[in-house]
């Protein structure tokens, strides 16, 4: 069972979740042996990719396979040198849904890594801006705290980057993959850091952690303390809350900066990002490093192999346990990502097939709950605990009559899918798969009137443009009419006068 808390501290609203689950071991684990690699053509963010390779073709590492169809710039890349085995069917990274994938077989199954260790002889500050940002761009580095968004872009979004955030919140319970990091790569994530400074030249940076992380906050200040590369960086922390790690949550309590739901925090002046993403620009710029490689933590219920560990993106799920020397057989199901916004996964082919990617932060093995949903008995529980204020169950029911113009979906942009509302319901009712479905029919809707309106206005244009060419022919008509009226009357006077005259 799961030990459930809610507390407010320094206006934060969340939820303490103490799980019954243990978290896997703070060291990592570079993983040995890769059967196949899968590269899911849609990722998590609704961004489809079209393959730039074809079945049977060498791919070396590092080389693109795929780019995106509809956002500019993103693309995948092959993690290890293979054969391009073809496009296989397998599990989405959005809930319930299947993908095409390209499937890679690896020349050599044994996977290699590369190591890039921070050496204090080295200046970060010698670095020039444009090295650092030719090195992120080249190396596709994308976020890796979920967001999915590209480095290079964030940083050129806005001209007045003041403040870099380095997140280390991990706010999903009993995940430790980034504290895990930054007990083995500290220099190298702040290192990271300082290189994004350098890009945006921003003027402060921060890394922000959670409270309760009280061995590794210590530890950090004392190597900040004691390496002069590192002074100016500022540690903040945040509750034991979820989710009080998410960005605009940060921003409001430890920036003192509210942010509306479409803001953009780069347009405010700060640029946040995950120290996963921070140890990849440290290893894009000191070693030119694609971003291939990820830390993923693989923990569960009544598992004793929990561990954290470093797997190339695209290593399938079944390779994972393999490698932790889990025995499928004595799990029921497992969840890619977090305890809270993660997904369960079921099937037996779908566990062989299930891709871990740049946003699958963890796998989490379990055995399913007899959770059978009843009636909502109004409790009010979900409101509670939601950190925007929302009203979960009025909008659960709008969403049911498809009343997407309800007033409780005014604010459905401001929902986090934190899977707050649905963790506290003690009918377990699916709020967030309603609120995403919503979100969906909303924006189809959206759509819909926009194309609406295009063609209203297209009609209108057409219809005032027949108009005005059916008045300016009348017009010319009318000139042309009165032009030879004018020369027949002109004409007339003339002959008149000569006949006078004669
Ligand atoms: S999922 Fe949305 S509605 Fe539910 S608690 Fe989180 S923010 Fe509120
Ligand atoms: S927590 Fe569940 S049962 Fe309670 S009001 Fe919300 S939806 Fe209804």
């Amino acid at each position: 069972m799961l030990k459930k808390i809610f507390k407010t501290n320094n206006n934060i609203k969340g939820l303490q979740i103490k799980p019954s689950l243990n978290a896997a071991s703070l060291d990592i684990e570079k993983i040995d042996f890769i059967e196949k690699l899968v590269y899911p053509l849609e990722d998590s963010k609704f961004n489809y990719y079209t393959p730039t390779v074809k079945t049977g073709d060498r791919v070396k590492k590092g080389q693109v396979i795929a780019v995106a169809e509809n956002a500019h710039g993103l693309k995948i890349l092959a993690s290890a040198e293979g054969t391009i085995k073809g496009v296989e069917t397998v599990k989405a990274p959005l809930p319930q849904k299947l993908a095409d994938a390209l499937v890679i077989e690896p020349i050599n199954k044994t996977y290699t890594f590369e190591d890039a260790i921070f050496n204090n002889d080295v200046v970060l500050s010698d670095f020039p801006k444009e090295l650092i940002f030719q090195s992120i761009v080249q190396a596709n580095i994308q976020g890796l705290g979920g967001g999915l968004f590209l480095a290079a872009k964030k940083l050129l979004s806005s001209d007045k980057i003041d403040h870099i955030v380095l997140n280390a919140v991990e706010c999903e319970p009993v995940l430790n993959c980034d504290e895990a990091l930054l007990t083995h790569y500290l220099a190298e994530c702040l290192a990271g850091g300082l290189f994004l400074q350098k890009a945006a030249n921003a003027k402060t940076i921060t890394i922000v952690l959670k409270e309760n992380k009280i061995d590794l906050i210590n530890y950090l200040k004392h190597f900040i303390k004691n390496n002069e590369q590192f002074n100016n960086i500022a540690v903040a922390t945040v509750p034991d809350l979820y989710p009080a790690g998410a960005e605009k949550e940060i921003l409001k309590h430890v920036f003192n900066k509210p942010l509306k739901a479409k803001d953009i925090s780069t347009n405010h002046g700060y640029l946040m990002n995950n120290i996963m993403t921070a140890v990849s620009i440290f290893r894009a710029v000191a070693i030119q490093a694609p971003q291939l490689e990820r830390v993923f933590s693989v923990f569960g219920k009544n598992i004793k192999n929990s561990k954290n560990i470093l797997a190339p993106i695209g290593t399938t799920a079944e390779d994972l346990l393999r490698f932790a020397k889990i025995d499928e057989s004595k799990i029921d199901s497992i969840r890619v990502g977090g305890l809270m916004m993660g997904e369960d996964i079921t099937t037996e082919t779908n566990i062989k097939t299930t891709a871990l990617l740049k946003s699958s932060n963890g796998v989490i093995l379990n055995t399913k709950e007899d959770k059978k949903t009843v009636e909502c008995i109004n409790c009010g529980e979900c409101s509670k605990v939601c950190p925007v204020n929302l009203v979960p169950n009025k909008m659960f029911k709008a969403g049911q009559a498809d009343d997407f113009t309800n007033r409780f979906f005014k604010n459905l942009d401001e929902c986090m899918f934190c899977n707050l509302c649905n963790y506290v319901c003690p009918s377990y009712i699916d709020l967030v798969g309603m609120f995403k479905y919503s979100r969906q029919q909303i924006q189809l809707i959206e759509q819909e009137k926009q194309r609406a309106d295009y063609i209203n206005k297209l009609t209108a244009k057409k219809r005032d443009r027949e108009e005005a060419e059916k008045l300016e022919k009348e017009r010319i008509k009318l000139e042309r009419k009165l032009a030879r009226e004018k020369r027949l009357a002109e004409k007339a006077q003339k002959e008149a006068v000569e006949n006078a005259e004669s």
